[in-house]
């Protein structure tokens, strides 16, 4: 704890004062222009490695980046989707996934989640993805499989947000567009979903 309030004090020391006018127009309203959705995982710090400030992200974290099929009783995630998407009317929605993900691990060796009720229940909505592997990456060593897995998990849960009737018709509309990113930690790079590629490709060069 000690950590963080001496971080706040240095917040408002040193860096609020640079940015008053800056925050003095947030506390008046948001209209962020993207909607983040991406793993509650500690070393993803979207504003730090996209370089955002205050009220550019609309952010929702959840462990695995899930989001639950409009068939699923409402939740935190989809509340939230639909308060960005039909209030704030963001413009992007991003499902971003990350190297090393532990909701991917669990995926590969559910037998380590015994106790954790919570998280099994909730890994069902990333299983979907092992469909997407391909007999090559089934085969292949962890490492591999577990970024094939973690690739298409971000595809099954953008499929899961295209099941909300009101994400098909924003879309359609050209109010929404999707994106199905892959960060990884070890090189800080970003990868995104390519439709017609099929793959995931660097984000830039
Ligand atoms: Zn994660």
């Amino acid at each position: 704890m000690q950590k963080l309030i001496k971080g706040h004090k240095h917040f408002l020391k040193e860096l609020f004062p640079q940015r008053r006018d800056q925050f003095h127009l947030l506390a008046e309203g948001q209209a962020p222009e993207t909607l983040f959705v991406t793993c509650a995982d500690s070393r993803i710090v979207p504003d730090l490695i996209l370089q955002t400030q205050p009220g550019d992200l609309f952010i929702c974290r959840n462990a695995g980046n899930v989001i639950p099929r409009a068939s699923e009783p409402a939740g935190g995630v989809s509340a939230t989707i639909e308060y960005a998407v039909e209030v704030l009317g963001v413009r992007h929605l991003i499902v971003c996934g990350h190297s090393d993900c532990g909701v991917i691990r669990a995926l590969m060796a559910p037998q380590r989640l015994k106790g954790l009720p919570n998280v099994v229940d909730w890994l069902q909505h990333v299983e979907p993805a092992w469909k997407y592997l391909g007999e090559v990456e089934n085969n292949a060593g962890e490492l591999t499989r577990h970024t094939a897995l973690t690739h298409a998990n971000v595809l099954v849960q953008l499929d899961n947000l295209r099941s909300h009737g009101y994400i098909r018709q924003a879309i359609s509309e050209g109010r929404l567009e999707t994106h199905g990113w892959y960060y990884d930690i070890l090189t800080g790079r970003i990868e995104q979903f390519d439709q017609a590629l099929g793959k995931f490709i660097p984000l830039v060069d």
